[in-house]
């Protein structure tokens, strides 16, 4: 589905900016791991997940509202998708990764963003 997770959008290329300045390599879109996660950090056994609010239904987020039209094909769409996130990350957790979930809101401060990023792979072990 790839307007559910495409390639190089904004907040993916901001995450990107903001790992490569702490020195963390990593590896793009992987295939193999469930739901070709876009950032791997294999040597740190890591992965980072840049999400759109909308659809991937971030809880609470005012970017996750459902349009008023055809609400319940939305909402269900979003369900779905919230739900593939859910196994997939069940699934690398049980497989050794730590995952964390950066939500595009998240994108609107860059600085407390590049803190959570930095206590993610740099200082929790
Ligand atoms: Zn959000």
């Amino acid at each position: 589905m790839s307007r559910v997770r495409s390639k190089d959008t904004k907040p993916e290329l901001a995450v990107r900016r903001l790992v490569f300045g702490m020195g963390c390599r990593y590896r793009l879109h992987d295939k193999r791991l469930p739901g070709r996660p876009d950032l791997v950090f294999r040597g740190r056994r890591k992965i980072v997940f840049v999400n759109g609010c909308f659809w991937h239904g971030h809880e609470g987020c005012r970017y996750a509202r459902t349009p008023k039209s055809r609400e319940d094909f939305w909402r269900a769409k979003v369900e779905r998708n919230r739900e593939r996130d859910g196994q997939n990350i069940a699934s690398l957790e049980a497989d050794g990764w730590k995952v964390l979930t950066v939500w595009q809101c998240e994108l609107k401060d860059l600085h407390v963003l590049e803190g959570k990023l930095h206590e993610f792979l740099l200082e929790r072990a």
